[in-house]
């Protein structure tokens, strides 16, 4: 196949974004290509593996926490943040979740909740790549519903005793610390655990369909005693996941249309070069109306996530918009995968080509960080302003 080449119907790149923006996007694009494509066949062919030895080149190029400010971040605008998502995706939906873990879900709690030696001890480390982090707040009886977790933080002394069990956790062995929600008396609490404290426990979960390039775990506490320190001081409540949701939800947006964008390209290369009865498959009336539906999507969530990106580093954002784009954008993702896997024919089922892996992945992330459906209820009550039963 030929080099990669990004759709921009609406001539994005002339009008709308600055020359930082452009810039980020094109080195994290040249790094995809050069470091990443080479080696993804190879893990995905081996279930749950990530290729750890790119976490500290990814660090340098500034792609952990790189919408935050100080402690080494990067400390850029939402909407070079969000071109940032969308490169790693286009590579794969792990590579993507490997950065959104440790700096949505993981720095960025501590950043906003946590504190100052919180943030003085783990930040530097976070940001650099030496320490990984994971976010553990699904169980194995509480997925959308997390208010039925059953995870459990009892005050002991000056600290706290954990136990519980968190299911699907991201990076949860390759982790050096985990961000674990639990019940407390005072409700839902985040507590930084160190891994390999005595009690804690990963192991990993095998046999997935989808993201296969990503390390996803069970993790097991069984009375694990923490100091009053590592309890984030500003996390009160379920609005302290939900916080760090939704900035991991915002760069999902952006992430998966890299996914669409590199379905569509691979899709519009193939149908120019394969012959069908006489002709290319792209002079095909059915074709074209593939493709033009695949680029009209692509078009207008681009759009959607720029839009949303700018009210968001204006300060304007409501999460009700992030869940807009979460939901809009996996779901045209998702069927740009299905589209551009079926124009490949048979040839689209191997791993020569990635619309297939792109769309198994994409299943994943239209469950994860809130389902389809529950953006779906949580827009449904915003627009009505009654809960649905
Ligand atoms: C590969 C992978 C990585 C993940 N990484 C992490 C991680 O790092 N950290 C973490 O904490 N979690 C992680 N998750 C978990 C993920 O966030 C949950 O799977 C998700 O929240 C959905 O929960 P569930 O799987 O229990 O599904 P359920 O909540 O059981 O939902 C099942 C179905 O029911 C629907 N449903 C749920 N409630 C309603 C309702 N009220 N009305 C109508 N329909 C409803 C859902 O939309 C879905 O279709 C990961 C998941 C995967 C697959």
């Amino acid at each position: 196949m030929a080099d990669y080449v990004s759709p921009d119907f609406l001539k994005l790149d002339d009008t709308q974004f600055s020359d930082e923006e452009i810039a980020v996007r094109e080195s994290v694009r040249d790094w995809v290509s050069k470091e990443f494509m080479p080696r993804i066949q190879e893990h995905v062919r081996q279930d749950g593996s990530f290729p750890m030895e790119l976490s500290e080149p990814m660090a340098e190029l500034g792609m952990f926490g790189a919408n935050l400010q100080g402690y080494g971040c990067a400390g850029m605008n939402n909407v070079a943040y969000g071109l940032l998502m969308q490169e790693l995706e286009r590579g794969d939906s792990g590579l993507r979740s490997f950065a959104s873990v440790q700096g949505s879900l993981c720095m960025y709690p501590i950043h906003a909740y946590g504190s100052d030696e919180q943030k003085d001890r783990w930040l530097p480390d976070m940001a650099a790549g030496r320490a990984i982090g994971c976010f553990g707040l699904t169980e194995p009886d509480a997925g959308s519903f997390v208010t039925g977790m059953a995870t459990k933080a009892e005050k002991k002394g000056g600290g706290w005793v954990l136990n519980g069990v968190k299911r699907w956790i991201t990076n949860g062995s390759v982790a050096r610390l985990a961000i674990v929600w639990a019940k407390t008396e005072d409700g839902v609490r985040g507590f930084i655990v160190e891994t390999d404290r005595p009690g804690f426990e990963a192991r990993d979960i095998k046999g997935k369909f989808s993201l296969r390039a990503s390390v996803t775990s069970e993790l097991y506490l069984t009375d694990v005693e923490v100091p009053d320190a590592n309890l984030l001081p500003g996390a009160k409540g379920l609005s302290g996941p939900l916080g760090c949701l939704n900035q991991a939800r915002y760069g999902i947006a952006w992430g998966v249309m890299g996914a669409a964008m590199a379905c569509y390209d691979e899709a519009l290369q193939y149908v120019k070069e394969r012959e069908v009865q006489g002709g290319p498959l792209a002079s095909k009336q059915l074709t074209q109306h593939k493709l033009v539906e695949m680029i009209t999507e692509i078009t207008k969530a681009q759009v959607l996530a720029l839009q949303v990106g700018r009210l968001k580093d204006e300060g304007k954002l409501h999460h009700t918009m992030v869940s807009m784009i979460k939901r809009n954008n996996v779901d045209i993702a998702l069927r740009c995968a299905r589209d551009a896997r079926d124009l490949l024919g048979a040839n689209g089922i191997v791993d020569d080509y990635q619309s297939m892996r792109h769309m198994m992945n994409l299943e994943t992330v239209r469950t994860y960080e809130g389902t389809h459906d529950i953006h779906t209820l949580i827009l449904g009550e915003h627009v009505t302003g009654m809960r649905a039963l």
